[in-house]
């Protein structure tokens, strides 16, 4: 019994025929929904996730970012950037843009999250160009995490030796890799806490990592970011420390610009707002700018 009223009349075929095509249509979905099922629970099974997009996976981590900082915020050591400061924030921001309006990151790292760790270390006092025309021998001699975990410490000393530490950096390279392997199943972490118990990576290399890899709003508070942020007047004049500034700064600037903002900062820093010879004269943000040199 389907529950259906008998009607007669002239419409009365049509009618009757309402039942079977309710029932065809509640088998196939009923099709429709074990499909679904066993579905689910394959990927349950394999532990395989339907990755969602770059663009996806920036907007869930900004949201998941807000609701960690609303929860935390009577937690926080108190910095409120006034109105005045969050909108010389967003003139920062719309002015790069039109400087550099791809705002991408320098080192070529090819897509690969663990050659953007390596680079990062190989980065420190050493010039993105540099870095680049280094990684090249190098990956192709290790072209994975697990030949750099295993290769020969002396042989990786030998490739990046024009990039200065180069024995520090060869010992953290090769430490990294391993706990990325042996802790890691060849993954690169995402949290804060996982990338910096990895040798030689401190929180610019793992903002650098979890902003380009994963797309977390994140502040790189390297040399050209911490001079820029004091000259301007984001943080005090003089202001040398990196923390302090990655915390100003990750307050002022919008959680979504946070990632090309800051390669867009360092561009600005290396060729206009240099250490030795600031460019203040006709300066795209001269107007906008303390000039606290
Ligand atoms: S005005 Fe001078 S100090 Fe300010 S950002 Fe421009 S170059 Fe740097």
């Amino acid at each position: 019994m389907t529950g259906v009223k008998k009607t007669g009349g002239k419409n009365a075929g049509s009618e009757q025929a309402k039942p079977k095509l309710t029932e065809e249509k509640t088998a196939d979905m009923k099709e429709t929904n074990t499909k679904t099922a066993v579905k689910q629970a394959d990927i349950k099974k394999s532990g395989a996730k339907k990755a969602p997009s770059k663009k996806t996976a920036a907007a869930i981590n900004i949201a998941a970012a807000k609701r960690t900082a609303e929860k935390t915020a009577s937690k926080k050591p108190a910095f409120v950037p006034d109105k005045a400061i969050l909108a010389k924030g967003a003139e920062l921001v719309a002015r790069l843009k039109t400087v550099y309006p791809d705002g991408e990151c320098q080192l070529k790292y090819e897509g690969e999250p663990w050659r953007l760790l390596v680079m990062g270390i190989l980065s420190a006092q050493c010039t993105d160009i540099r870095v680049n025309i280094i990684a090249e021998e190098l990956f192709a001699a290790y072209p994975d995490v697990y030949s750099m975990a295993e290769a020969d410490i002396t042989k990786i000393e030998e490739l990046i030796r024009t990039c200065g530490l180069w024995r520090g950096k060869a010992a953290a390279i090769k430490g990294s890799c391993e706990i990325i392997v042996e802790k890691h199943g060849g993954e690169l972490p995402s949290s804060m806490e996982d990338l910096t118990a990895l040798p030689g990576v401190g929180r610019k290399i793992a903002n650098l990592i979890r902003g380009d890899i994963f797309g977390f709003p994140a502040i790189v508070a390297d040399t050209h970011c911490i001079r820029l942020a004091a000259r301007i007047g984001f943080t005090e004049a003089g202001e040398r420390d990196p923390y302090r500034t990655e915390m100003r700064l990750s307050e002022i600037i919008a959680p979504e610009e946070q990632v090309t903002f800051c390669h867009r900062f360092v561009l600005f820093g290396r060729e206009f707002c240099t250490a030795r010879s600031p460019k203040c004269e006709g300066c795209l943000l001269a107007d906008i700018c303390c000039k606290n040199l």
